[in-house]
């Protein structure tokens, strides 16, 4: 059985600052992008990640448009964390983040693969429930301890 885990990153490897949680407010995507190399690392997060590493394959799953993809890889690679894939929403697609997840997630999803989601937003951690994934919830920068059924 190959091992999964999928990461999130704005609100789960990384904070959200006042500044771009106003962004989110309105909708200004592009800026909210842009501004996301200058965020901190959560550490509890970085440090989970570097545990699964040793067993399962880590695929970072993002809603950033791949046009952030050099920033992105740079602010990864910058703060540590290695990974086997990042995927990233196609530019000029404007789906729900769940719905570009979603696609990510289902080709992973096989008989022969475990998955674990790691993510902030509750419509993503549903739509991961949903594929029957176990889930560990980021919330405030920390790992919440919630157990889902
Ligand atoms: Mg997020």
């Amino acid at each position: 059985m190959e091992k999964i885990v999928i990461f999130d990153i704005d609100g789960t490897l990384c904070t959200i600052s006042e500044e771009r949680q106003k962004l989110i407010e309105t909708k200004d995507w592009d800026q909210f992008h842009r501004l996301g190399e200058y965020e901190k690392v959560i550490e509890p997060v970085r440090l989970l990640l570097y545990l699964f590493k040793e067993e399962a394959t880590i695929v970072i799953s993002t809603g950033r448009p791949d046009r952030y993809r050099m920033m992105t890889t740079s602010w990864l690679r910058d703060n540590g964390i290695q990974y086997n894939v990042l995927a990233m929403r196609p530019n000029h697609d404007f789906r729900p983040s769940y719905e570009v997840k979603e696609r990510i997630a289902d080709y992973y999803n096989t008989v022969d693969t475990e998955i674990i989601a790691v993510e902030d937003r509750q419509q993503d951690i549903d739509m991961y429930l949903s594929k029957g994934f176990t889930v560990i919830k980021i919330k405030g920068g920390q790992i919440e301890s919630k157990c889902f059924s």
